[in-house]
């Protein structure tokens, strides 16, 4: 059966679900209130400078395959990709970082040569690790979220332990090292929350990050983008920018149409991949499934200050993707999750893609890109986020060794403010809604709405959970249950 399918938004998972439902022969028209395509990962253009705004690391290169495979098609399709050796350092000290090499093989020297023993130790993590990426990524993750019964599998049951356990745990239960142990922690980061908070079984991301590595899609991540809406529009799929959709229109507890820019238009189903909070505030109030207290209880995924920086010469002593993890995590961790408030010292990360890519910057200059984690829903202002460019570009230069202040020829920044301003998004999140153990699979917000027949969800805060990859798997298991309640 065909039916006129509204799609809200035009992150991954909305472009994602756009393709499978065309795909499946629905007439699909997609709303997005910016002037261009992308959500959150939109791109900054200026001088000769291209920034992406918001993901910079392309993992799990089989999801992206994956996703355009199920359409015939390669990612090569649409864009080149590129490995990055190495896949990145972490600054611990001055001129003290460890960097991370493009192979397992190369990566267990390093840990060799920072705890005796650590090459072992950590082929038999990266195995496990392994083991619980063949299990998620391959097959739970794709799975819609509506019962527990779903992770209850022949493979999941010899793991109960792992979810009940944390990253945290697992981690210092094998290295000693602090850097190491930093270093095997960042991953789940991805994923939201803190290791400590984070299950064990998620170590699946460590084999994501030193099994699998780290990509480069040349022109950026937002050539990901441009290659999504390249294949949706040969699909057939009508994208329209520019498009603010301010209600959901709902007849008889079914979802009738939308309220696009003051215009009533009438679809048969209703899929939105903007903010789950925000997308329920466009429903009538007796139609919304969660209360304003439900999400005030939440675990969100940080926010972030970002600094989008023209410089006018190469910087030196980074990679490409650098981290600046110099200062205690826990006290930065304890500002995003336990007490919200600025951090007085930030970990910090900074990519350069113009190490890697031409495009990035003019001849001779270097584009860089500043992220600070912050916690959702507290103050942004001008003078903060000055205060917090000086204060990470001055540990910066310490670090590093070298001044880079003077060679500023422009900088930019993104904030909670604009996350709000921008995307809509709940209290300034930039990542969505952590993966916590009880915000995982069932547990987490619901795609397909129990209030309203044809309205579903999608996105970063519903299943699986945050992330470029996930964000695609989202979009595939919602449209096949979409398309399961139109043929049933
Ligand atoms: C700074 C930053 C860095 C990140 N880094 C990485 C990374 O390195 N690697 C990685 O894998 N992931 C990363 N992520 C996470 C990843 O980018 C997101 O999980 C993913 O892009 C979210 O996609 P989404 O489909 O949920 O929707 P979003 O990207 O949130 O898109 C939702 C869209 O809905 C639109 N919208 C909202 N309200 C309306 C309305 N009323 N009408 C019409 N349109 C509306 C918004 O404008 C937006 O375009 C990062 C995210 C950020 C913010």
């Amino acid at each position: 059966m065909t039916k006129s399918i509204a799609v809200i938004g035009s992150g991954f998972s909305s472009l994602a679900a756009a393709c499978y439902l065309a795909k499946a022969g629905h007439t699909v028209t997609l709303f997005e209130k910016n002037k261009t395509f992308g959500g959150r990962a939109r791109q900054l253009k200026r001088d000769g400078f291209v920034f992406d705004m918001g993901p910079t690391w392309y993992w799990m290169p089989d999801v992206f395959e994956r996703f355009f495979g199920d359409f015939d098609k390669k990612p090569e399709d649409f864009y080149e990709l590129i490995k990055l050796s190495p896949a990145y350092s972490v600054y611990f000290g001055q001129n003290q970082a460890i960097t991370i090499a493009d192979s397992l093989e190369k990566i267990k020297e390093t840990f060799e040569a920072h705890e005796v023993g650590g090459a072992a130790k950590l082929q038999k993590f990266i195995d496990r690790a392994l083991n619980n990426y063949n299990i998620a990524i391959k097959d739970l993750v794709y799975r819609p979220g509506i019962s527990p019964l779903e992770l209850i599998t022949p493979k999941t049951a010899l793991k109960v332990g792992q979810f009940f356990s944390t990253i945290a745990r697992d981690v210092r239960a094998a290295f000693k090292n602090p850097h190491l142990v930093a270093i095997l922690e960042f991953p789940v980061l991805f994923l939201g929350a803190k290791p400590s908070n984070t299950p064990a079984f998620y170590s699946f991301m460590n084999y994501a990050d030193f099994g699998l590595g780290t990509f480069h899609p040349k022109n950026g991540m937002y050539s990901v983008v441009q290659g999504m809406v390249a294949l949706a529009t040969e699909l057939g799929v009508t994208l329209k920018a520019d498009q603010n959709v301010e209600a959901i229109q709902v007849t008889d507890g079914k979802a009738t149409g939308l309220v696009v820019n003051g215009q009533s238009q009438s679809f048969d189903q209703v899929l939105s991949g903007a903010d789950y909070h925000h997308t329920e505030t466009l429903l009538p109030t007796k139609y919304r499934q969660y209360s304003e207290a439900y999400w005030e209880k939440r675990t969100f995924a940080p926010s972030s200050l970002l600094f989008y920086v023209g410089f006018d010469q190469p910087i030196n002593n980074v990679e490409h993707h650098t981290l600046f993890f110099d200062v205690p995590f826990e006290k930065h961790a304890a500002c995003i999750y336990d007490k919200p408030s600025w951090p007085e010292e930030p970990l910090f990360y900074a990519s350069f893609p113009s190490k890697t890519d031409d495009n990035a910057a003019p001849k001779g200059k270097e584009a860089g890109i500043f992220l600070i984690p912050l916690a959702v829903g507290i103050e942004d202002t001008d003078e903060l986020r000055e205060a917090y460019f000086d204060k990470i570009m001055t540990r910066f230069e310490s670090l590093t060794g070298q001044s880079v202040k003077k060679n500023i020829i422009f900088k930019e920044s993104f904030c909670l403010n604009d996350f709000i301003n921008d995307y809509n998004s709940y209290k300034g999140n930039a990542y969505g809604l952590a993966n916590t153990l009880m915000q995982t699979a069932f547990l987490r917000p619901k795609l397909k709405s129990k209030k309203v027949v044809g309205l579903f969800f999608t996105g970063q805060l519903t299943v699986p959970g945050p992330g470029v990859p996930p964000a695609l798997i989202s979009g595939k298991i919602v449209s096949g249950l979409m398309d399961q309640s139109i043929n049933s």
